[in-house]
């Protein structure tokens, strides 16, 4: 999908698109403001994204791995518990190591595999994929977080049914191989050729249409 999307910054209160979202942080002057208080925990910037779906959320340098995997599944995967991996510089970090033993678990501090600037990715359920791009972006010194704070995520992506309608649901079926053609309005949903049985809710978020997720 290559819809674009925008959403609110969680300081100021304005939009910006995804990808200019990163800039304008490093520049907001509420959030400057919001940071100004002090404090020495190390505090890691995070962006996450597939296609038009994003996020950007802080995270203290000193939280584990499976914390993040955690905020990812409550705010956008988590459907019926399925597994969930990080990779990062070459090594997966998986949500459950016990049988592979190559895999590394998930409970190590952020600080001890990342640094700003660099990317990694996730991935949850490893039969109906949603894999995940992420980026350490930027750090700063404060207060330690209670929990990890969603700064900014996109409005929902302005998705259309080929008829031009709103989109009630995705085709579960279609949504892999013909992509956003699989958005069915109510309408165009009664007479698609898969059966009602295969729709799933329109959601925000990049497992929409995929297993059973309905947000
Ligand atoms: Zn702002
Ligand atoms: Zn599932
Ligand atoms: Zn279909
Ligand atoms: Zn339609």
């Amino acid at each position: 999908m290559n819809l674009k999307s925008e959403g609110i910054c969680g300081y100021c209160k304005k939009s910006f698109a995804g990808n200019a979202m990163a800039k304008h942080l490093a520049a907001c002057a509420d959030r400057a403001k919001a940071n100004s208080k002090g404090g020495n925990e190390r505090i890691f910037l995070i962006k996450s994204g597939a296609g038009p779906f994003w996020v950007y959320f802080e995270a203290n340098a000193s939280d584990k791995l499976e914390k993040v995997d955690d905020f990812l599944r409550g705010l956008w995967l988590e459907c019926c518990g399925h597994l969930s991996a990080f990779q990062i510089s070459g090594i997966t970090y998986a949500s459950d190591n016990t049988e592979d033993t190559d895999d590394e678990s998930m409970k190590i501090a952020l600080d001890k595999v990342l640094a700003s600037g660099m990317n990694f990715s996730h991935e949850y359920d490893f039969g109906t994929t949603t894999a995940l791009g992420l980026k350490c972006l930027s750090e700063r010194k404060g207060e330690k977080l209670k929990k990890i704070e969603m700064i900014a995520r996109n409005d929902m992506p302005d998705f259309k049914c080929k008829c031009g309608n709103k989109p009630k649901d995705v085709c579960s079926q279609c949504i892999f191989e013909i992509g956003p053609e699989a958005l069915l309005c109510k309408e165009c949903g009664k007479k698609h050729k898969c059966g009602e049985e295969m729709l799933l809710p329109v959601v925000n978020s990049p497992r929409m249409g995929m297993c059973g997720y309905t947000g």
